[in-house]
């Protein structure tokens, strides 16, 4: 079977890794997140980790030679055969084409862009009230609270504020997006493969809109 790669396009906060979550279930494909895969390192306290780091911290991207390199190896795993869900991967130009050869590399194709859609006040609220556990599992304080506060429904952890989630980072991040990530709508756009979405619905409404562009 062709492998089939998804792409969670979006600003920071827009939902992606709680949709990817969600998708990866329903279509039975491993949810590929860079960003936990990069707060994964920095667990471990690899170097790549280490490296990571003082982007991360600032909102800045990683270089687009670490980040891919990092992608593809673990793309590579036997449990992504049959293609993945990605989500904050691709964020620059480099790492769209980068995805595009790879895939191409794993006998597989990227089938389609989701592109989630959020107003930025949303996107700010949605950042600042967003707790996570150490194994990615996202929850909010408003919008989707866990049934005992503090700990994670799914693996009984502690869940935590990421450090990135505050404010200042947060308006940054946001135009680092705009400026370095935004630019791929139009690139998806123009190979066909963009389905855009209004992501300022609730969460379940986002769910299925993507559901009906996915088939
Ligand atoms: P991203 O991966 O795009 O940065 P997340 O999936 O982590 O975004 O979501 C950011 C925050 O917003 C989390 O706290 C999450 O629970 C919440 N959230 C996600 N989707 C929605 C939605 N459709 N409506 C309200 N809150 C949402
Ligand atoms: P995220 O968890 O997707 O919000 O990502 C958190 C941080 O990890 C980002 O602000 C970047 O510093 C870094 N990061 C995640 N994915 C990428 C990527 N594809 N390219 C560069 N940096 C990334």
């Amino acid at each position: 079977m062709t492998a089939r790669y998804y792409i969670m396009l979006g600003a920071p906060g827009a939902g992606k890794g709680t949709q990817a979550k969600q998708i990866s279930e329903e279509l039975g494909l491993p949810h590929i997140s860079s960003g936990d895969l990069f707060r994964h390192h920095l667990g471990e306290g690899t170097e790549l980790g280490v490296l990571a780091k003082k982007f991360m911290d600032s909102g800045e991207l990683v270089p687009d030679d670490v980040t891919i390199g990092m992608v593809q190896e673990r793309l590579e795993q036997d449990d992504c055969s049959e293609g993945a869900i990605l989500d904050g991967f691709p964020r620059t130009p480099a790492q769209a084409e980068a995805i595009e050869l790879l895939a191409d590399q794993l006998g597989g194709k990227v089938a389609k862009a989701l592109y989630l859609d959020v107003n930025k006040a949303l996107l700010v609220e949605r950042l600042s009230g967003r707790w996570v556990c150490p194994d990615g599992h996202v929850y909010h304080t408003v919008y989707h609270p866990p049934k005992k506060p503090g700990i994670c429904d799914i693996d009984g952890l502690e869940l935590y504020q990421r450090d990135d989630d505050k404010k200042e980072t947060v308006e940054h991040r946001i135009t680092v997006y705009l400026e370095q990530t935004a630019p791929l709508i139009a690139y998806y756009r123009e190979r066909g493969t963009l389905a855009t979405v209004d992501g300022d619905q609730d969460i379940e409404q986002v769910q299925q809109s993507l559901l009906q562009e996915i088939g």
